[in-house]
Parts: C-alpha cells; sequence; structure tokens
C-alpha cells in the first residue's frame, strides 16, 4: 500500500473504531457485530506497524474504553484499568507465550505456568475496599479515570459490601459485572411487551444496567460478579495470582469456579480448545479465555503496554456456528425505501441468544450463497444478535425448496420498485409507502436521533394508522388524550411517551440533521454537517458543490441532500420545525473553534506515555499554541506526567491549570474535531 494510501485508510479506521467505541462505551449500543469491530482494529494495528510515522498517539489501539461520562462523578484510578492484547487462534497463543519468553530472557523450551480463566463477556468494575468497607465501586473508563458508580454497585448481591475475616487496610477487588443469560432473556421480554428497545445482548444490557442514574433500575436486573484480580492494595500480599484469587476468594469476593492454573502454554491452549466447545453450558456468557502468568514477579517484570499488560492475553472463541431451517425469505422496506430480504428461520438458541432472523443485504447475496426457502443453513453468530447465514446445505434439500426473487412491486404499497443506477439496492419510490413511514417514524424517535422513549414500532404503528400522525413533525402536535386512546397505553405511559416528545425538541442540529432519515446522511455525516453550518436552513440552501466541500461529504450524499430539500414538501421544512419549538441551529460552542490553543503556552513536565515530548510540542505548535521551557506566570497550561516535579510545584504555588497526559490528548482531539 502506498504511504498516502495508509494515511488516508489509518484516518478512516480511527475514526469508525471511534465512532464504535463511542456506541459501544457510552451508550451501550453498538450498531456493529464484534468480529467487524475486532476486523477494523486488526488491520489498523497491522497498517501502523507498518507505517509508524501515521501512528497518532490517541489512536484506537493505543487507547483502553472511552472516556468516563459526565452524568457520573471521576474516579482516578490508583493503579490502571487495562484491556487485554488478543489472541485470535491457537498459533497466536503459541506465539504469544514465545514472544514473551523472549522479553522476559527466559528459555523458551521450558514450561511456563499460566492461570486459565473464562472471559466473562460484561464490564469491568473496581470495587475499593478500606478497612474491610465497600467505599467505592467504579467502571473502567478510559483506564485511569472511570465513573463512580458506588450506589449502584451496591444493589448487586454477589457484591460484599463488607469483606470477610481479616481484610487488608485498602484492597481494589476487580472484577466483571455481567448478567445472566435467562435474566436478559427475562428482561428483553418484558420490554417487547412494553415495546421497548431491547438490548443487543447480556454484555450490553449489564452495562446500561450498572451506569443507571437511577440505582432502583439496577436492582431491578439481577446482575452478578466474578472477581478476577486486585489493583490497589496495602496489608496484604502474593506471589502468584492463584494466591490473588485465593485471597480474593477468603475475603468472600466471588471467583469462577472453571478457574485453572496449567503447567504450559500446551496446557492452556486444551483448554482453551475444550471450552470453545463448553461455553454452551454455561448460563453467563464468556467471549474467551483469559490465559495469564501466574508467578507475579514475572507479571511485574514483563508490565504492560498503554492498552494491556504483557503478561496475559484474551484468547477470543471463534463464532458459533450453527445449523437451521430458512422457513421464508421476507422483504422488509427501510425508511430510505430501500428493500431489504430477510431470512426468517426455525428459531435456534445460539451463543447467548435465540435468533430467528437474518438479514440476507441484497437479492445478488442471496444467489452467491444460493440460499433458498426451506433450506438447511449454517447460521453465526458471535455474542452479539446480529446472526449471519453463511451457507446452505444442499445435501440435505428435498427438491420442494423455493429460490427467491425480489418482487417487482413493493409488498407494503404495491409501486413499482426501482433499481438506482449503480447500487444494488433497490427502492420503493413512494414517499408515503407506510413501511416507510413507520420506520422513518422510529428512526426519528431512535436513541441516537431524537431519542423519544417510548415511541417503539407498536405505537407508531398505531399513530399512523389511526392516521395521528403523518409526518415525525406531527409528533409534536398530539394531545395527551389521543395517546392515552392507543391500545396498551395507560394515562401514565401516554404522559411519559409526550414528556419524552416535549424533551426531544432541544435535542440540537446533529440529531435533528440525523433524524430526518435523509438517503445516506448517517451519524458521521451529520456530525461534518453541523461543524460546517450553523443551521438546517443553511444547509437546505447550500448547493452540490458548497455541501461537498464538507470533509467526509461525497458527491452522492450532496446530491442526496439536494435532492431531499428541493422536494416540494421539505422547502420550508426548517421554518415549520422551528414554529414547533425544534432547535434548527448549531448550539454555539462555549469556547469558539480555535481558541483553546490559539497564542496559549504549555509546558510539559514528567514522563509523557504516550507520545514523544517533540510529538506533544509539535502538536500544540500546529494548533496555534506554543510550547516553553519554564513555568511562569505567563503560561498557560503545565501538562504534568509520572515524575514531575519542581515545575508541578512552580505550576501549583502559580495556581495555574495542570492536565494530565490523557486530558491533554482530549484537548487536542476537542481541537482537531472543532475545526
Ligand atoms: P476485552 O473486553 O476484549 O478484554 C478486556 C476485558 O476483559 C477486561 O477489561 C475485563 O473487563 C474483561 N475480563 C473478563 N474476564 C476476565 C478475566 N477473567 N480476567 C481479566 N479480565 C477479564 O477488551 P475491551 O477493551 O474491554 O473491549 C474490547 C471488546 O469490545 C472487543 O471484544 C470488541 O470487539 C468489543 N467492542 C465492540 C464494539 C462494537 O461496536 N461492536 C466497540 C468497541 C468494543
Amino acid at each position: 500500500m502506498e504511504r498516502e494510501e495508509a494515511r488516508e485508510r489509518i484516518e478512516e479506521l480511527s475514526a469508525e473504531l471511534n465512532y464504535h467505541n463511542y456506541l459501544y462505551y457510552v451508550l451501550d449500543a453498538p450498531e456493529i457485530s464484534d468480529e467487524q469491530y475486532d476486523a477494523m482494529l486488526v488491520e489498523l494495528g497491522r497498517l501502523e506497524e507498518q507505517f509508524p510515522e501515521w501512528r497518532r498517539p490517541d489512536s484506537p489501539t493505543q487507547r483502553v474504553g472511552a472516556a468516563p461520562s459526565e452524568a457520573f462523578a471521576v474516579v482516578e484510578h490508583q493503579v490502571p484499568m487495562l484491556s487485554l492484547d488478543k489472541s485470535f487462534d491457537e498459533d497466536e497463543l503459541i506465539e504469544f507465550d514465545r514472544r514473551l519468553k523472549r522479553f522476559l530472557s527466559l528459555d523458551e523450551s521450558e514450561p511456563l505456568p499460566y492461570v486459565c480463566e473464562l472471559k466473562i463477556d460484561g464490564l469491568a468494575v473496581s470495587l475499593r475496599y478500606e478497612n474491610g468497607t465497600l467505599v467505592q465501586g467504579a467502571t473502567r473508563g478510559d483506564g485511569r479515570r472511570g465513573e463512580d458508580i458506588t450506589a449502584n454497585l451496591r444493589t448487586v448481591r454477589s457484591i460484599p459490601l463488607r469483606l470477610q475475616g481479616d481484610a487488608p487496610a485498602v484492597i481494589e477487588a476487580r472484577g466483571e459485572v455481567y448478567l445472566p443469560v435467562p435474566e436478559f432473556e427475562r428482561i428483553n421480554s418484558e420490554r417487547a411487551a412494553a415495546d421497548e428497545p431491547l438490548f443487543a445482548n447480556p454484555r450490553n444490557c449489564a452495562a446500561g444496567s450498572v451506569r443507571q442514574l437511577d440505582p432502583n433500575i439496577t436492582a431491578s436486573r439481577r446482575l452478578d460478579i466474578f472477581c478476577y484480580g486486585t489493583g490497589q492494595l496495602q496489608g496484604a500480599s502474593f506471589e502468584t495470582h492463584t494466591e490473588e484469587l485465593e485471597l480474593l476468594r477468603s475475603l468472600g469476593c466471588r471467583i469462577n469456579p472453571h478457574v485453572a492454573a496449567v503447567a504450559s502454554i500446551e496446557e492452556a491452549r486444551d483448554y482453551c480448545h475444550d471450552w470453545t466447545f463448553r461455553r454452551g453450558e454455561l448460563d453467563y456468557a464468556v467471549d474467551g479465555v483469559v490465559v495469564k502468568v501466574d508467578n507475579v514477579a514475572l507479571q511485574q517484570q514483563a508490565g504492560s503496554t498503554s492498552h494491556g499488560p504483557r503478561w496475559a492475553t484474551a484468547y477470543k472463541f471463534p463464532a458459533v456456528e450453527v445449523e437451521t431451517v430458512v422457513r421464508d425469505i421476507e422483504v422488509t422496506v427501510a425508511r430510505t425505501g430501500q428493500l431489504t430480504p430477510v431470512a426468517i428461520m426455525e428459531p435456534v438458541f445460539v451463543d447467548g441468544s435465540t435468533v430467528s432472523r437474518a438479514i440476507l443485504h441484497n437479492e445478488d447475496e442471496v444467489r452467491r450463497k444460493d440460499i433458498r426457502i426451506g433450506d438447511h443453513v449454517v447460521i453465526r453468530k458471535a455474542g452479539d444478535v446480529i446472526p449471519e447465514v453463511l451457507r446452505p446445505l444442499p445435501e440435505k434439500r428435498t427438491g420442494d425448496e423455493k429460490q427467491f426473487a425480489m418482487p417487482s412491486d413493493c409488498p407494503v404499497c404495491g409501486t413499482a420498485l426501482e433499481r438506482i443506477e449503480g447500487e444494488i439496492a433497490i427502492r420503493c419510490p413512494n414517499l408515503n409507502c407506510p413501511a416507510r413511514r413507520l420506520s422513518l417514524l422510529t428512526h426519528w424517535g431512535g436513541r441516537q436521533a431524537m431519542d423519544i422513549d417510548g415511541l417503539g414500532d407498536v405505537v407508531a404503528m398505531q399513530l399512523l394508522d389511526r392516521c395521528l400522525v403523518k409526518r415525525p413533525e406531527d409528533l409534536y402536535k398530539l394531545p395527551v388524550e389521543q395517546v392515552a386512546a392507543l391500545d396498551r397505553m395507560a394515562e401514565k405511559s401516554a404522559q411519559n411517551l409526550i414528556d419524552a416528545i416535549e424533551a426531544s425538541r432541544q435535542r440540537g442540529l446533529e440529531r435533528l440533521l440525523f433524524a430526518l432519515g435523509i438517503l445516506h446522511v448517517g451519524r458521521t455525516a451529520a456530525a461534518r454537517l453541523t461543524e460546517h453550518f450553523a443551521s438546517l436552513r443553511e444547509i437546505a440552501d447550500a448547493s452540490q458543490e458548497e455541501l461537498e466541500q464538507v470533509p467526509d461529504i461525497g458527491p452522492k450524499i450532496a446530491e442526496s441532500i439536494v435532492g431531499y430539500f428541493s422536494r416540494p414538501e421539505n422547502l420550508d421544512l426548517p421554518e415549520r420545525l422551528e414554529a414547533l419549538g425544534i432547535s434548527t441551529r448549531r448550539e454555539e460552542r462555549a469556547e469558539a473553534a480555535g481558541t483553546l490553543f490559539a497564542g496559549k503556552a504549555f509546558v510539559f513536565t514528567g514522563t509523557l506515555e504516550q507520545m514523544t515530548r517533540s510529538e506533544a510540542e509539535e502538536m500544540v505548535k500546529n494548533l496555534g499554541g506554543r510550547a516553553t521551557s519554564s513555568v511562569s506566570g505567563s503560561t498557560d497550561y503545565v501538562v504534568a506526567g509520572p515524575g514531575a516535579g519542581s515545575k508541578l510545584e512552580k505550576a501549583r504555588e502559580l495556581g495555574l491549570e495542570v492536565l494530565t497526559e490523557s486530558e491533554f490528548l482530549e484537548m487536542v482531539h476537542d481541537e482537531a474535531q472543532a475545526h
């Protein structure tokens, strides 16, 4: 790959991964499967190795999780909570052992003892006990700073509020909070009945549950925990990880029963192999095995990178494949009018949830894979609920299977379908197609759009059927009595829906743009447009060429936007929305773009872990600031890493603003986004 091409791909992958990190860690609502995410991360890692000059200090390969949400108080982790490097197959596991032995200058032929643990698919928490009493519970956050969720964690019954026996003066127990699968299914079936959005998988449900503002909601979800290590510790010690787990167990912390100490990496590989086939026995989701060096002195000698410890690896299970039968292939109509074939299958339980539908993407894919109605098929699923039909089993055909053909008319409104030139997609061109209206309405209320809780399929369908709503904007004129008259709607839930609609008026331009459901305008395009234009009116007035000036907006998106705003019913859309009290203007940032760094003097002191001093100074310069070497009254910011001495003291004396390296990087990131 050419150098320039690599730079572009690195940027593209970083932006994509950052976006998915945000959905996953902050909103607990991923859009892609973990496999797709991991594949992008592996590609980025390889490119960065090949072209180290393009590796950004804040690259997703160098970071853990996401910064804590502002909804909670921040907890600084005394000992960082890191992620784990992965091994995707058995060869990589063996390679991990070789690499580690080389790093530790150990004889490669001598077996190294490890501890194998199931990798629980939940979320990492830290429980701080002082003199045996639980004083703080926190999420991992970005590894250095997490969220204070003490009140929520107190509601998890298997977390001891007081440790048993002779507790050390300070001990931070670290573990994975998870949701047992039966509990996940109970919650989702209740949500389905209440027409609320479903959780994608037990992990997201667990993450959403512990990060609630109301601990009663957390308490209503029966979360559990397995502890697997310690953070800060005073008043106790151990020489092996096995002893560390024993200590936790003796204090009353819950330890997974399947932990195994093994004598070599080959035995660890056998454990991984064994559990690949046995994971279905468990009533909680596991996505792999964590293999850790048992000896603590060796762990310390190996140390960590900014991403994870060198002495451990997470062996990821391959995706589960199961067989089922395709009963039918239905066609769904999206808000953009795009038709998608969906396989309706005999329900099968696979890797944590029951699956009965799988998207087949388009007619060409159905043909290429030769999937027929009535076929036995192999489906694959990894952790989350986005299953994929891999292949049919032609040897099981009876001759009664039917070929699938895309209809020529819309299955919902009967309008003749169109194939857009140069695309595989087929669309229903009828803007009034009930299926398009329905998905447009639910999209408008979606979490990442206007976020209207309670506007699910069932409610939206009734609103459309009864002609109470024709377009999303009609939601803002709904009287509460009409909502209360809908099926399965009590007065209280009607009022809740009206309140949620009311609150959605102020979601801002970026979400509004996404909510409009303009063809090709996803979250990224909406964000870019909002950075560039100050109001919906400006976007509506922009020409194709002006739109194409915006980064990430290509001719296809620009054309779609121009087409959208030139439709007769959309000519005065910005004004109509404004009249309904919906904010159509960009909120001006408190600090105007460009003022964070412009003319500001920065001093770096102590060790920087994610970049070199000169890289940091270069960043400041590029953003219009100055990097100086001594602290004085005219210094604006001091960025202090570990080992900072007299300069930091002086900065404190002078009352200057002191930043950690991560805070500095966040500032750089914000500034870069503002441009
Ligand atoms: P990870 O979850 O793969 O591994 C690290 C974590 O494993 C630790 O923080 C800890 O919480 C957990 N763990 C479970 N059992 C453990 C044990 N016995 N010992 C030690 N740790 C144990 O890494 P990550 O950085 O938390 O997240 C990356 C994962 O999240 C990947 O699987 C990735 O696919 C997924 N992800 C998906 C998306 C998406 O959009 N689908 C986005 C971001 C991340």
